[in-house]
This record gives structure tokens, sequence and C-alpha cells, in this order.
């Protein structure tokens, strides 16, 4: 049956492909691809489950009291037989030998396909033994973390395609941002999830890796079965269950144009960011793993304008990086680089970016009563001094051998600039003492929270440059949590409180000769470049990808247009109305550039 969805478009372009339901599971389920060599040992730790689990029900029923209630040996009796019986166990070696699925993944791939077969059984005594197959794959499930749990690496190794070489699409209720760094080299040609918004991280994750993106969905991961075929558009936050042919040609028609498009683009990789009216524009580019650096040369990326460092510390089970692993991995973006500039953020660990593995609503119900203002980023990292100052040293070390400067996110008092300055004077110390090289780092504060906004002369004091968070900005301006669908048509950033407050950053930073850059999503979306340029911003910060697309818009902008409106806007009487304009304004130039395109 075909049928649509829709959902908030976060990554563009189009995607057509299989779906890959991911299943929410009460158990933490890890989902990675297997190398095709590991097949057979990931069938035996499956087996090696079930026996565990066998013997384990087993003994239970040998040490049940004689008065136990009848129920719960008949209960017993079920899940041994389910466990016995073949169908699940064939069933689920087929994900690991045609999928490459690990076996947590396989187990949790076929509870979901039998779930679905028992919700649509009539008979209630039926439809409720759904429950007793949960209990056994979440034995299961257990059995294997027991078992031989597998270490996961932050960076896998790039995986075959699944055995059918047939594209897919992963449809899941939420991907926690830890587990999109699983997908990040994987065969997924496109992500929908029930839950998020257009900033969250898992959205900006799936930006990262240029793959089609709708969140917000609601029911989709309740709607779509496993594979279904799919096309997502991720333009217009559209998902097409099951297309007819004639749609899927027109979708393969639009994504051969954008291949296109693309190509046109990538032409411009050498040629200087200038607008009409001659002022150059710095182009820097967002990462989250040194691997992603390559991407930012090949994208003709002046340097990184944000490493967002907190990825190194997430699948590791929440043990940290060691100071030398954090060493290295900085001095591989570095050295990757190449004598160009890395802007490395020290961790932002906390709101939806937890240390381990833990969907978003997970860490929202159980974890904090509001996390986006709990202990996250630089509270968190003044709150773990020895960890902290462990980063510090890396990065430091890190920057003898190349230019690196130092990010501290969510700044929003001037004690906890303070503290970090000292932070960063003692693990200098340190460093000295123990005889190792470092080299002069800049530091920055990322400028997320208004109240950092409203005084940032006093910050100015303190720190040599200054990026703006917008998507947090606009999070804490609006109180929209940037996560959450369902209030994710207020998070508005052409709202003339945000707009206002990134005007007075960019003017007062530019007036005290400090270096200011916008970093958050607003960088690398086109809708937002000559506004920007207008209220004076030189530096750009953005995925990889999104850098053709806002050089062209930088090329054949004058820096000055929107001035007057954005002076009208801000000192007019209706700063409402004033912004509206500014947006249809800008709005006008974006259609006239597409209509060129065309
Ligand atoms: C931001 O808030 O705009 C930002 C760049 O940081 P993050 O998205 O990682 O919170
Ligand atoms: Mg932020």
């Amino acid at each position: 049956m075909s049928f649509q969805l829709f959902g908030l478009p976060v990554s563009r372009g189009v995607a057509i492909g299989r779906a890959v339901l991911v299943s929410s599971s009460r158990i933490d389920v890890a989902h990675y691809f297997i190398p095709a060599a590991e097949v057979g040992a990931e069938i035996a730790r499956l087996r090696a489950a079930r026996d565990a689990v066998v013997a384990e029900l087993t003994t239970l029923q040998e040490d049940l009291p004689g008065d136990a209630p009848a129920e719960l040996s008949a209960l017993l009796d079920v899940h041994l037989m389910l466990l016995n019986d073949e169908t699940l166990h064939t069933a689920t070696k087929l994900w690991i030998e045609g999928r490459y699925y690990n076996a947590e993944w396989a187990l949790s791939a076929q509870f979901e396909v039998l779930a679905r077969q028992f919700d649509e059984m009539e008979d209630d005594y039926l439809r409720e033994r759904k429950a007793d197959i949960e209990q056994v794959v979440e034995r299961l499930l257990r059995a294997m973390a027991r078992g031989s749990p597998r270490l996961i690496e932050a960076t896998p190794e790039p995986v075959a395609a699944s055995a059918t070489n047939e594209p897919l699409v992963l449809v899941a209720n939420d991907i926690a941002p830890a587990d999109m760094m699983h997908f990040k080299r994987s065969v997924f040609t496109g992500f929908v999830t029930d839950v998020g918004g257009t900033t969250s991280h898992t959205a900006i994750v799936a930006r990262s890796l240029d793959i089609p993106a709708v969140v917000g969905t609601r029911e989709g991961s309740r709607v779509i079965r496993q594979d279904d075929l799919l096309v997502i558009d991720g333009d217009a936050g559209l998902i097409i269950v099951n297309p007819s042919d004639i749609v899927l040609e027109e979708y393969r028609f639009r994504q051969r144009q954008r291949d296109v498009e693309r190509q046109r683009l990538s032409r411009l990789r050498n040629t200087p960011a200038v607008t009409l009216d001659g002022e150059p524009v710095e182009m820097l580019a967002n990462i989250e793993l040194p691997g992603d650096a390559s991407a930012v040369v090949a994208a003709g990326a002046m340097g990184v304008g944000l490493f967002r460092s907190e990825f190194l510390f997430m699948n590791r089970g929440g043990a940290l990086p060691s100071e030398d692993e954090q060493f290295e991995a900085y001095r591989a973006a570095v050295l990757a680089l190449n004598g160009l500039p890395v802007t490395i953020r020290t961790v932002d660990i906390g709101a939806d970016k937890p240390l381990e593995r833990m969907s978003v609503n997970e860490l929202r119900h159980e974890h904090a009563l509001n996390p986006a203002l709990g202990l996250r980023a630089i509270r968190w990292s003044l709150s773990e001094p020895a960890m902290f100052r462990q980063q510090i040293r890396a990065i430091l070390r890190a920057s003898a051998f190349g230019e690196i400067r130092l990010l501290v996110p969510m700044v929003a008092h001037v004690g906890e600039a303070l503290q970090t300055l000292e932070a960063i004077a003692r693990a200098k110390q340190q460093l000295t003492d123990a005889g190792r090289a470092f080299a002069p780092v800049q530091v920055g504060a990322m400028i997320e929270v208004p109240a950092a906004a409203l005084v940032l002369p006093s910050l100015l004091k303190l720190f040599d440059f200054v990026s703006l968070g917008t998507n947090d900005l606009i999070q804490y301006t609006l109180a929209i949590d940037r996560g959450d669908e369902s209030v994710a048509h207020l998070y508005d950033p052409w709202h003339p409180a945000v707009l206002q407050l990134i005007d007075t950053v960019i003017r007062q930073a530019r007036q005290a000769g400090k270096a200011v850059s916008v970093c958050g999503e607003m960088a690398g979306d086109t809708a937002f470049t000559e506004v920007l340029l207008a209220m004076g911003l030189r530096s750009f910060s953005m995925h990889p990808s999104q850098i053709a697309p806002v050089k062209q818009v930088i090329l054949r902008a004058h820096s000055k247009r929107l001035l007057p409106l954005i002076a009208g806007a801000f000192h007019g009487d209706d700063v409402w109305a004033g912004c509206e304009r500014l947006r249809a304004a800008a709005a006008g130039r974006a259609q006239l550039d597409a209509q060129r395109v065309a």
C-alpha cells in the first residue's frame, strides 16, 4: 500500500531505498554492521546466547518451589518453547547473513517483524503473546551483553553494502547522536525518525553525512514496515512509502538533477569567497571526528571552525578517552588540515548528547529534570576539573603540530570564563613542567546563551574570539527545545529577538577588534547568508557539503544590500514587521538564485 508521511526536512536531497527499522527495545541495542568474514562468529554469539538463556530458564524451572503458581511454570514453558523454536533463530540468522547486522540488531529487527504480526492478530490471547516474545528477546539481548560484548569503535571501518546491494533507509523512533556516529560510514542512504527537531544533534549528524533525512514524523517507525520501499524527499520533509512507478521515476530524475548540480557547484572549490562589492569571506567547516577532515579539505574550506570534540567521548560505555587518545585525535585533525587552523571545542556533553548511548527520550525522562538547562558543556567540564585539564593538555599538545584555536561552549558567566582560563593556565604549567611542547593557542567563547550575548563586552575582554552557536542561541532565546518536534514550528531563526542578539554580537565583537564567526546551522543555510553578511559577518562555519552552495550565494551577493532593511527593522517602531520585510527580501533573492540555477 502506498501512502505519505510528513516530517521536518533536516538534510536535503532525495533518497530511495528499502526501510530498515531500528526497534525501540527497552534494552539499549547497538546497531552496527559486521565484516562479511565475521558472519559465522556473529551467528555463534547468537547461538551461545540462546544456549545460555535455555540453561538459565531450565534451572529456574527446576528450582521452582513445589507451591509455586502453576502459571509460572507454564510461562517458563512458553519461553523455552519460543527459544527452541527454529523460526526466531533462523529468521534472525538471515538478517546477519543477508544484511551483515550485528546479532543484537538482527534479533531486534526480527522481533519488530514478529511484533507487528502479533499486533495484527484478531485473537486477544494470541495478540498478548507478543509480550512473551519481547521478554525472550530481552533475555537474549542481556545474555549477549554478558557473554561477549563487542567493543564498538567510534570510527568503524567502512562496511560492505548489504548482501542484496539495495540502498537502505534507516527508520527509527529516535536515533541518539552516538548511534548516528556508527552510521557515519555505513550503507544507509537516508534517515527517518519519529522525534527530533531541525537542529537536534541527530539532524546535525545526518546533515554532516550529507544524507537526506526527515525527522519528527511522529509515527514513521510505527506505520512503515521492514523492507517497505521508501522515497525520502529531504527538501520537502516528505516520505513516500511504496511509491508508484511514475512517482519513483520522477524522484530518480530529481536525484540525477541534484548530482549534476553538485558537480557544477564543486567547481567553486578553489574560488575564493568574495562578495560582489569585494568583501572576502572566511569559509570554515564543522566536524565531529578527525576522519571528517578529508571532507573539509575536499570542500575547499579554509580551516575547521568547530570540531565537536564530545563525539570522541561517546560510544565508550561511559569511559573517558585518555589524554593520549585525545591528543592523537586532535593531532590527526591538525595534520590532515595541513597548515589550516582547527578550532577545537572543549567537550559539550549533556542535553541531547549524553556520554552513553541513550535515546533523547530516555535522557529527557530519566536522567535530568531539564537537561538542556542542566549540567552540560562548560558547566560539566568545570565540575570535572581533572577531566577538563586532561582535555586541555591534549589540545595544547596537538598545537605543536599546527594552528589550533580552543573554543569554550555555552559560556554564560564571567566566573566560568575566569575558571576556564585558569584551567588552561594550569594545564600549560603542567606541560611546561613535564617538558612537553605546545604553541600559543587562541581561546574563544561560544555565544549561545542570551545572557552571554547581553554581557558580551565583558566576555570580549577575556577571550580572543567568539563564535555564535545559533542552534542553542535560538533554543535559549525562544525557550524552545531544539530536539522537540512538537514545538519545532516555533523554533524560528527569523524571530526578531534572535536576529537582534546575533546582530549585537557581530557588531560588538567587530568594534572590539575580535574575530567573530557563526558555527550554528544558520551559517550553512543560504536563506541567511546575505542577512549575516549585512550584519558584518565575514566568517562562516558549516558542514563541508554546505560550503559550495553558501559560497555561490556569497559570490552573487552585495554585502550591504540588506543593511537598510536591518537598520529599519531594529530601529523602527515595529520590529516584528521590520523583520518580516527583511525575511521577504532575503527570500526574494533566494528565489532568484534558484531560478537562475534552474
Ligand atoms: C550551536 O549551538 O549552534 C552549536 C554550534 O553547538 P551545538 O549544535 O553542538 O550545540
Ligand atoms: Mg551549542
